[in-house]
Formats: structure tokens, sequence, C-alpha cells
């Protein structure tokens, strides 16, 4: 069972999102725990408070490390995971490594992930130094908090896991499986405004439309995504 635990400034942002879709259904069949921490419950300081100004000057605020090293503190204590190396801290960064299918793939494999979600400036550089395993960012944009992106990297880690998708070969025809991205899919009706789907599609002939979904694939990864055919896996 993987273990996800969330450290945020607004854990009300998670109330609902157990109760949709696949990821429902993990967390129903037992394939994942989730337990949101209020980062507030971990200061010491007045008030709950959890940022100061940033040393230098500038604008804005810093989440303080101590809070943060407390949270993480709590959560190992309390994870009793044998194998350290199944255990991340990650931290969501705008200045962060990219998110893909790999990473994904890779925390979908870990046994317990710790994420911090960053808020305001962000968080003390100390943290990154010293706690996080992996700072990782959803895209060359800034967002207001970490509490999104951290769902985008639940909801791609879950849906991965065994058992979650119904069907594991849905799975292995999509995006970014062997560096291209997917052919169009089509369902009923066969014309929609004049539109109609291509005939192949429904010829029943299964070596033929596999190898027109394949020819598709390569084509709409050359046109869209030409530096996807670069990596190396
Ligand atoms: N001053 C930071 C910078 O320029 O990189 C931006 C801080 S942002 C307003 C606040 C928090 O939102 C970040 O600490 C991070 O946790 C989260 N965040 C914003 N954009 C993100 C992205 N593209 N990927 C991952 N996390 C992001």
């Amino acid at each position: 069972m993987l273990k996800i635990d969330i450290i945020t400034i607004f854990p009300g942002m998670f109330d609902n999102i157990t109760e949709f879709g696949v990821i429902k259904e993990a967390f129903k069949k037992n394939i994942c725990r989730l337990n949101i921490y209020n980062l507030r419950d971990f200061t010491t300081y007045k008030q709950g408070q959890v940022d100061d100004r940033p040393y230098g000057g500038g604008p804005g605020m810093v989440l303080m490390p101590e809070p943060i090293d407390r949270a993480i503190g709590f959560i190992k204590r309390r994870s009793r995971i044998k194998n350290k190396e199944k255990q991340k801290v990650v931290l969501l960064s705008p200045g962060g490594e990219s998110l893909n299918q790999n990473k994904l793939k890779y925390m979908s494999g870990l046994e317990n992930i710790i994420i911090i979600c960053g808020r305001y400036e962000g968080i003390d550089e100390r943290v990154i130094e010293s706690m996080a395993d992996l700072e990782i960012s959803i895209g060359d944009y800034v967002l207001s908090g970490g509490e999104i992106p951290s769902m985008v990297l639940i909801d791609g880690i879950i849906r991965l896991l065994p058992g979650v998708v119904g069907k594991a070969e849905s799975l292995k025809s999509e995006s970014f499986e062997k560096n291209l991205l997917d052919y169009p899919q089509y369902t009923r009706p066969p014309v929609f405004k004049g539109m109609t789907v291509p005939k192949i599609l429904l010829s029943g002939n299964h070596k033929d439309i596999e190898k027109w979904r394949k020819e598709k694939s390569v084509e709409i990864t050359r046109k869209r995504r030409p530096d996807l055919f670069d990596k190396d896996s």
C-alpha cells in the first residue's frame, strides 16, 4: 500500500480529493492511504505562525524551516517504513525538476511519499537542502501554492498503482509511453456534425487498426512534440 502524507497550510483544499473516479477506487480498495497535516499544528510560534519576512529584504513571506522539520519528523516516526529508500520527501517548487511520466512511475513504486506544499514566496532554502529528496515542478509557470501541484502529482501516481485502473493495457497505450503521444480516439455516433470516424476503426481488422494507431501516434508526436523522439526512454 502506498501511503501519501501532505503538509499544507490549507488542509481543507484536499477535502474531496478521494471522492471521485479512479482515485476513489484506490482508496476504497485500500491500495493507497492519504493523510493531510496542517503545518500550523507543528509550529511553536504564536497564533500558528509558520512564515516570516525574507532575510535580505524583498516582497512576501517565506515558510520557516522549523515547523516543516517537525512535521516531517512526526510523519516519519509514525510511518514505520523499514526500507528508507522507499520513503521520499517531495517538495513542490517551480524551480524543481519537471514532472513527467517516468517520474510518476518511479514514485508509484515507493511506499511512502511525504509532500510539502509551499506558499507565499516559497520555502526556506534549508528545507530544500536538508529535508527534500526530490524537488518537483509541474510546469514552467507559477501557481499560488503547492496544493494543486500536489494533487496533480498524486493523481498521476495513484492511477499507476496496480489494481487502480481497470485494464492495465489502457496505461500501456497512453501518451508518453514509448515517448509517443496518444493516437486519436473515437466513440459513438459514427457521424457527428458531418465528421466521420476513420473507416479503418470500423473495419474490425485489429492488425490494421493497430498499425493505423501507431502511425497516427508517430505523426501527431512529430507535429506537436518532436522533442520526445530525442528522449532516451
Ligand atoms: N517565489 C517562487 C518562485 O519564483 O519560484 C514562487 C513561489 S509560489 C507563489 C508558492 C508555492 O507554490 C511554491 O513554493 C510551490 O510549492 C508552489 N508552486 C507554484 N508553482 C508551482 C509549479 N509550477 N510547480 C510546483 N509547485 C509550484
